[in-house]
């Protein structure tokens, strides 16, 4: 795997950075009925990311790692452009997120950025073949280059004879090799992805694993996870700790 070297990870341009963001999740001020009753409210706001500065380059593999709630789900969204900084900026190669509209910054999403969730997200009533070809049906690509290309990247995940499976008929690792398969359709520069193998076990995790060290030969991952095992296959470590960066390090 071509993990960079010191100079390349300081000459070579970022994929994604992050300078200083903040994120902000506001809920209700209104206090709830409950809290009238007694007399008090929740605190209207949380703080899931606070003041964190952060690069990715192309070839590496970060772990964002920290316990339950320490942020690092967030963090993901940001890098990703599926939420919006409160402070800071993230620029995605040479355009800040933040100064596109909504459509712009999702178009961006779709062909940059590929996503892997926990839960797979897959819908159980389409085949493995046609849940893969799905961000490209959004790019208004035809069908027969759909087809075509979503079945090589079934291939090289190693599911060209579960093309027609429903995500139903599938293992739980199955599953997320379709999900990492569709992630990559778009032939994204950055990979996110968070707990991807929070629902398996430890062998079928191995095997997805592998397909994102793999992912990372010519692209930039960004991992969130507390299982070791996982950050073992991490360039660098990038540990939260109530949404702040207590410390970062060459794995
Ligand atoms: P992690 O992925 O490390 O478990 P998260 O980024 O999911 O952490 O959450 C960080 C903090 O932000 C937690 O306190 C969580 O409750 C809060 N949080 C996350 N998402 C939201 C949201 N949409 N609205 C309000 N609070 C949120
Ligand atoms: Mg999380």
């Amino acid at each position: 795997m071509a993990v960079p070297t010191l100079e390349q990870r300081t000459t070579v341009p970022p994929v994604v950075n992050a300078a200083s963001v903040t994120k902000v999740y506001t809920r209700g001020s209104e206090p709830g009925r409950f809290g009238r009753l007694i007399g008090r409210s929740e605190p209207a706001t949380v703080e899931a990311v606070s003041d964190v500065s952060l690069t990715i380059r192309p070839g590496e593999i970060v772990g964002l790692a920290g316990p339950s709630g320490s942020g690092k789900s967030t963090l993901l969204h940001l890098l990703a452009g599926l939420e919006v900084p409160t402070e800071g900026a993230v620029q995605y190669q040479d355009t800040d997120l933040a100064s596109l509209s909504n459509r712009r910054r999702t178009r961006l999403r779709l062909e940059e950025i590929g996503i892997v969730f926990q839960q797979f997200h897959l819908l159980d009533s389409l085949s493995a073949r046609a849940n893969v070809a799905l961000p490209l049906v959004e790019l208004g690509v035809g069908r027969r280059k759909r087809r075509q290309r979503a079945s090589e990247l079934l291939e090289r995940v190693g599911l060209g004879d579960r093309i027609s499976h429903r995500p139903g008929e599938l293992s739980g690792g199955e599953q997320q090799r379709v999900a990492i398969a569709r992630a990559l359709v778009t032939d994204p520069t950055l990979v996110v992805a968070d707990e991807p193998t929070g629902e398996l076990d430890t062998e079928t995790g191995r095997r997805v694993l592998e397909e994102f060290t793999r992912v990372a030969e010519d692209r930039a991952v960004v991992l969130a996870s507390h299982d070791r095992e996982t950050l073992a296959i991490a360039d660098r470590i990038v540990r939260l700790q109530d949404g702040t960066i207590v410390d970062s390090a060459d794995a």
